[in-house]
């Protein structure tokens, strides 16, 4: 007899989204947070993209949570022309307190039923044969084994990496240094020039190889975020940047926000699923708020099935959908890294709005 049904192990967003869908359908399901108070550490300044999903979502969390509603974008060239500036079309979404967000979605699976624990943190996976049997956590009370049927690792960029995967024979599920890079986010006071509810985007590979990009997230007049590839880059962009080493001169760095990301655009991750251990949300090599909660969905709807009918390979269907959803990123990362600043500088200043429109398009096609 084993304790759970599932367990999900992480209560970010798409941990907590897994529960609920997992808990309404009355299946026992046990959801693990390491750290003492769900979302903390805050893990980003809380943009969460425009799109259908997004807006069903939003009408479930309480309003206080909504900072501000995205009301549209400015773009600027590598060479710091400002490409086109524009009402938001839907891909925009909504700024939220990303830290209360995390709670909210935690609170809402455990309204449905989800047994939640926190200060427990998963060090390592027990399996009898290639099946896993459960998790071993380590909390206040010490170390102790808790089974289930199915085992989701919710668990964010670092996931099962650490060892923990190939140690006890899911090495399928291990993934290399090269697959993480990191980002940081800075909040800056008494920035030049933010028009709250507007983004920018500051395109641009010499100054960012990784993203090609620095993206900017308003969050009231002279505060806003920036989003940087590494902190080198932000060092280059802030002395020689051609519109924001001006706008950032007088500004004050009151907060840093860092992490990783795994797997780059356009180079997901060959497999999330051995047997009855699924990845999800970044641990999976998604990317983003929104696309970690539909990742919840995807695989919810498989559990219930491999649940029901005691068949593993259900969770196989998840992992399909997961690498077909992931060839949008692909298509839209091989474009726009076949381009140098030059072609990208080109590219924006003959395509302006057109082109893009239809950059953020792609980025907000993930559907449920
Ligand atoms: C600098 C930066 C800025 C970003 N900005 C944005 C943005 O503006 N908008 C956006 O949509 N996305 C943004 N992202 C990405 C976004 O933060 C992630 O995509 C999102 O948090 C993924 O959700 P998740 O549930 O998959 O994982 P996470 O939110 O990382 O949650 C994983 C959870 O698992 C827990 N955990 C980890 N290991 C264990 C363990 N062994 N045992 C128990 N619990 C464990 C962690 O404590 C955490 O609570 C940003 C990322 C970075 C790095």
């Amino acid at each position: 007899m084993v304790d759970y049904d599932v367990i999900i192990v992480g209560a970010g967003p798409a941990g907590s989204t897994t529960a609920k869908i997992l808990a309404e359908e009355k299946f026992n399901v046990l959801l693990l947070e390491e750290h003492n108070n769900i979302g903390l550490p805050q893990h980003c300044s809380g943009w969460i993209s425009g799109c259908e999903y997004t807006d069903e979502l939003i009408k479930t969390i309480p309003q206080r949570l909504i900072i501000q509603k995205v009301k549209g974008w400015r773009v600027w060239s590598p060479k710091g022309k400002k490409i086109c500036e524009f009402e938001d079309f839907g891909f925009g979404g909504y700024f939220v307190d990303r830290v209360n967000f995390d709670r909210e979605l935690a609170k809402q699976a455990a309204k449905k039923g989800a047994k939640i624990k926190v200060a427990s943190k998963v060090i390592d996976i027990t399996t009898e044969g290639s099946i896993s049997k459960g998790v071993i956590i380590k909390s206040k009370e010490g170390s102790e084994e808790i089974t289930a049927d199915v085992i989701i690792g919710a668990d964010g960029v670092r996931s099962f990496l650490s060892g923990v995967a190939k140690k006890s024979g899911l090495s399928e599920l291990e993934r290399k240094k090269r697959e993480f890079f990191p980002g940081i986010q800075i909040e800056f006071i008494n920035i030049a020039d933010i028009d709250p509810g507007i983004i920018e985007i500051f395109f641009g590979f010499d100054f960012d190889k990784n993203f090609g990009m620095a993206f900017l997230s308003p969050l009231e007049e002279n505060l806003a975020l920036i989003g940087f590839g590494n902190y080198r880059d932000y060092l280059k962009i802030k002395k020689d940047h051609p519109v924001l080493s001006k706008r950032l001169k007088d500004a004050d760095e009151i907060r840093y926000l860092g992490g990783m990301y795994c797997s780059r655009f356009g180079e997901p991750l060959k497999t999330c699923v051995k047997n009855n251990v699924a990845l999800i949300g970044d641990a999976a090599g998604y990317h983003g708020i929104i696309p970690a909660c539909i990742s919840g969905h995807y695989v919810s709807t498989v559990t219930k099935d491999v649940l029901a009918k005691e068949d593993f390979s259900f969770l196989l269907a998840y992992d399909k959908k997961r690498r077909k959803s992931s060839l949008k990123d692909a298509r839209m990362a091989i474009d726009i890294r076949s381009l140098n600043d030059e072609k990208l500088e080109n590219f924006l200043q003959a395509g302006g709005k057109d082109a893009t429109y239809m950059m953020l398009e792609l980025i907000s096609k993930l559907k449920l």
